[in-house]
């Protein structure tokens, strides 16, 4: 520890929390750059969630992470909201000012972007039409992130399709829904297809989706982290195509957040890849 370095505190509420691997990430990074400070686990019921974040100043912490279920409803607890927070719907970054108010951000949008960009660094958005499945909370950050990007087409499949509507409604062009039992005609002609829903996810039932009429310069993305393989990411690269794993956007949505806390932005290195893999 460099005790001329001021001692910065950051960590991550949620309900249950235990799980999350934020405080290895964040403070892997904490030593990488050789900074004096901590990342913490904070369990706060969602009832006690105004007091634990009108306690983060006096506290000492820099801010915090946000994780279920939390994310919405701390939006009414911060004094100012990031705009692009703002269309998602939900914040997952909080940075506590220097004048002591806080402020509310959404970093899942760039990490998404980040992890298609690492995969294939030429990767565009108006590429081609997009399908993104699922209609739930990581789809609004995905479909926000895709469409702020210049996706030109976004062909949004879910099981309620009601739930689907409502998105493409409130986002507005380029987001078309479709009915679920259409997911495999919407493949056709697609440069992108993601998976958004809990489908394939550890404990839940499978995927079922045929790739046949994705073509061949598409990329698939999961962003489903248990497994880290999932079917679907298996099918597509046993197509030849391009799949892009849940845990990119995992790591990467982290650093944005660690520079508005610690004032560095972070790399995603293949140590800290390895490390965080270990423990899925
Ligand atoms: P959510 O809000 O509960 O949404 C779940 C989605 O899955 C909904 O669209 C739901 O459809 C669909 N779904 C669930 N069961 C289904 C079934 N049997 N058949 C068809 N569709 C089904 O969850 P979320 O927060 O968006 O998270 C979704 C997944 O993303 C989870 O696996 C989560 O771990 C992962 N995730 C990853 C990251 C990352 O950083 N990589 C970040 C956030 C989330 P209905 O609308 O019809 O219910």
């Amino acid at each position: 520890m460099n005790p001329d370095k001021p001692f910065i505190l950051a960590g991550v509420m949620g309900w249950p929390v235990a799980h999350s691997r934020s405080p290895a990430i964040h403070n892997h990074w904490i030593r990488e750059h050789g900074l004096n400070g901590s990342y913490v686990l904070l369990p706060v019921q969602p009832e006690r969630l105004g007091d634990a974040m009108r306690g983060l100043r006096a506290l000492g912490f820099a801010g915090c992470n946000l994780t279920i279920p939390h994310k919405v409803a701390a939006m009414a607890l911060v004094d100012r909201v990031d705009p692009l927070a703002q269309r998602i719907g939900a914040i997952n970054t909080v940075v506590v000012q220097t004048d002591g108010t806080l402020a509310g951000y959404n970093t899942d949008a760039f990490g998404y972007i980040q992890s298609l960009l690492d995969a294939r660094p030429d990767w565009r958005a108006d590429a081609g039409p997009v399908t993104v499945l699922g209609a739930g909370g990581a789809a609004r950050a995905i479909l926000v992130a895709l469409a702020e990007r210049g996706a030109k087409e976004i062909r949004l499949c879910n099981r309620s399709l009601d739930k689907a509507q409502a998105l493409a409604a409130e986002f507005g062009a380029p987001i078309r829904a479709l009915p679920w039992e259409e997911r495999e005609q919407a493949l056709e002609g697609c440069a992108l297809l993601v998976n958004t829903t809990s489908l394939g996810m550890k404990g839940q039932p499978a995927l079922e989706i045929s790739l046949d009429a994705l073509p061949p310069h598409a990329m698939v993305s999961d962003i489903i982290y248990v497994p880290l393989e999932t079917e679907l990411l298996a099918a597509a690269r046993a197509r030849g195509l391009v799949a892009v794993d849940g845990l990119g956007m995992l790591l990467n949505q982290a650093r944005p957040a660690f520079e508005h806390w610690f004032g560095v932005m972070p790399a995603l290195t293949p140590e800290l890849r390895h490390m965080v893999e270990a423990t899925l």
